[in-house]
Parts: C-alpha cells; structure tokens; sequence
C-alpha cells in the first residue's frame, strides 16, 4: 500500500505530538511531509530530526530565524536534509494545501488556521479536524466550500468521532438526535462557593483524559462542551434541539446516535484520543494498533447523569452568544482564550472566567 503524505498544522502541541505517536506506529501507512508549529522551535527542531519533513512552517517569525540557526548549527544535517522553512499565516496556508500532501491535519488552537483550512479545502485536500473554534466561527462557510469541493471533514475530537463513525453507513436524515457525552471535567457536581478559590492546578487535573492546559480549562469551565454542540450542529447539519448532552463521568462512551426508529449507537473505546486520531488518519480504513483496549469485564459501571449548568455556565453561554452570528462566535472564542490565560497566570479566578465571557 502506498502510504499517505500528511501535513500536520500544529505538530507540537499535545494533540500534535500524538498524532506524530500514530503517525511513528504506522510509519509505512503515514509519511510527514510538513509540520506547521507557532512557535516552539526546539520542540520542531527534535521532530524534524526524527520525521525529515520536506517543509516546516513557522507562524512566528522570531521563532522561524531562531529554527534556522538550530538547523544550521547541525552538522549532521546535510545541505540536502533541511526543511525548506516558511514563515507566518502564507507558510501555514502553502503545507496546508501543498499539491504533494493528501491529508492535511489540523491540530492547532484557536483561530490561527483558519486561513490554512481554507486552502486545503479548496485545494481538495483530505481534512481531519481537531481544531474546533474554526467550526465554531465558520463552521457555515467551512461545511458549504467542503460541499462544493466534496472534501469530507473527519473530526478528531473524541464525540464528534464517535458521532462520525456511528453515522457510517447510515442516512443523516434518518437522524433523531445524537448525545454528546461530558465527562463534567474536575468539578461537576461542585457548588459555586466550592469553585471559588480552585487554584489553575486543581482545574487541570481532567479525571478521565490527557490534553494541553488550555483545552483542560475549558473542560473545566465546561466551555468545550458548549463549543462541542456548535461544532456538532455544523458538521453533521443538525438543529439545536436535536443535540442532548449527558453527563458521563467514566468517558468510556464517547457518545451516541438516536434513529427516527428507536434504534441507538454508540461508540466505545478507551479515552486515549490516538484512538480517534487513528481513525481520522486511516478514514476509511483502519488500521492495526497497539492502544489500550477496553476491558468491559473490568467496567464497575457507566454512570449518566442528567446534566446542570447552573453552576459551570460554559454551555448556556456559548449557545446564547454563538447563535447571534460569526463575529460574535470570534469574540467569544478570543475572550475564551485571553481569560484562560489569565486564569492560568492567576490574574483572576475561576469564576471570572465566566463574569469576563458576559461582558
Ligand atoms: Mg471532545
């Protein structure tokens, strides 16, 4: 089998250093052709070294000088072995939709791909999403170019895998709803007063899953899950109210679809996102893994709780702002960011988050 040229937009971030773990356990299937990073040159440098990508993308410039010296100063890097490096959003744009790739992968945060998302799609490339606040602000105008170009989008996020995966085979129309389930993060169940001194520590402690700092704040804030339903909404063309959250704090089941006949799926797996990360890679086939199985025998039980966000307001807010149009969902996800920063600078507390995102 010929093995498939990818381009990864966010290589070193938590979500991109593992998808290079699935991309070194199938290393005849998968091939790097460019990795993408921000910033974080001394991490590029060491998977350039081990994955010999023929383009590197720096958004920073700094940072992109900084990854030239790093390579140069390299002795055993022979004339011929240096990445051609490219430099800002035009760099991102160029390895995202390269005429040499077939899958480019979008693994960075916030909006700074939303450029590069654009060229790949039109320049047909295969798309596999983890980055959700693109779908988030234009999921509308994503979803109608990827129409016309008929690229399909495979999400990563671990519902919205599950979600795709139920629905293979199926006729969307034959949809009632789906369920996306929540882990409820560290502090479900919590009482306002509880929450108002938890330190940034205790807010990234996620009981069930591995992930970067500021995708652990939102799953505490339970903004991500308010982000998941808009996400859900444009990728599988679904209306508000056929969207059901459900506690289920094991996130064994990563969530479900109900048929107009009664019937329901759900997707299973151990919560290790190289699991969904395999999956969109190899979509449509699959390949052989070595990740962790899920024992059911060893299951005490699957816990699902009607869900409250009285408390942890992430939900109600993102549907109340989203909904008003794409400027307002940028804003949301900038201010999102900015005061998850601050939070985890302790500047404020975790309940401002919320205060900040109302204003
Ligand atoms: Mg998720």
């Amino acid at each position: 089998m010929k093995p498939k040229f990818l381009s990864i937009i966010g290589s070193t971030g938590c979500l991109g250093r593992q998808t290079l773990e699935v991309v070194r356990a199938n290393s005849k299937r998968f091939k790097i052709f460019a990795l993408g990073t921000y910033q974080n040159v001394e991490l590029l440098f060491e998977q350039i070294k081990e994955f010999k990508p023929q383009m590197v993308a720096v958004f920073k410039k700094s940072a992109a000088k900084k990854l030239q010296k790093l390579l140069q100063s390299q002795h055993r890097f022979g004339r011929n072995s240096i990445p051609k490096i490219l430099v800002g959003k035009a760099g991102w744009e160029k390895i995202a939709s390269h005429s040499k790739v077939q899958k480019t992968v979008f693994v960075s945060s916030g909006l700074t791909a939303l450029s590069s998302l654009y060229k790949a799609i039109s320049a047909r490339k295969e798309i596999t999403l983890a980055t959700k606040e693109l779908i988030v602000a234009e999921g509308r105008r994503i979803m109608k170019l990827a129409r016309k170009n008929r690229v399909t989008i495979v999400p990563i996020d671990s519902e919205h895998s599950a979600i795709f995966q139920c629905l293979q085979g199926e006729n969307p129309r034959d949809i009632e709803k789906i369920i996306l389930t929540c882990s409820g993060g560290p502090f479900y169940g919590k009482s306002k007063e509880e929450l108002k001194n938890v330190t940034p520590e205790q807010a990234l402690q996620h009981p069930t899953w591995k992930m970067g700092p500021k995708i652990s704040i939102d799953s505490a804030t339970l903004m991500n899950k308010g982000f998941e339903v808009i996400e859900a909404q444009h990728l599988f063309g679904l209306s508000p109210d056929q969207i059901e959250i459900v506690i289920h704090p094991e996130s064994i089941i990563h969530s479900l679809v109900v048929f107009k006949d009664g019937s329901i799926k759900a997707q299973l797996g151990a919560p290790d996102m190289r699991i969904p990360i395999t999956y969109a890679l190899a979509y449509p086939e699959r390949v052989q893994t070595n990740w962790p199985r899920l024992n059911l025998t060893q299951l005490q039980k699957l816990t699902f709780l009607k869900p409250d966000f009285s408390v942890l307001e992430g939900p109600s807010i993102a549907s109340s702002r989203v909904h008003k149009g794409t400027g307002i969902s940028k804003k949301l996800i900038k201010k999102n960011q900015e005061s998850v920063q601050k939070f985890l600078q302790k500047k404020i507390k975790f309940l401002d988050i919320y205060k900040e995102l109302k204003i």
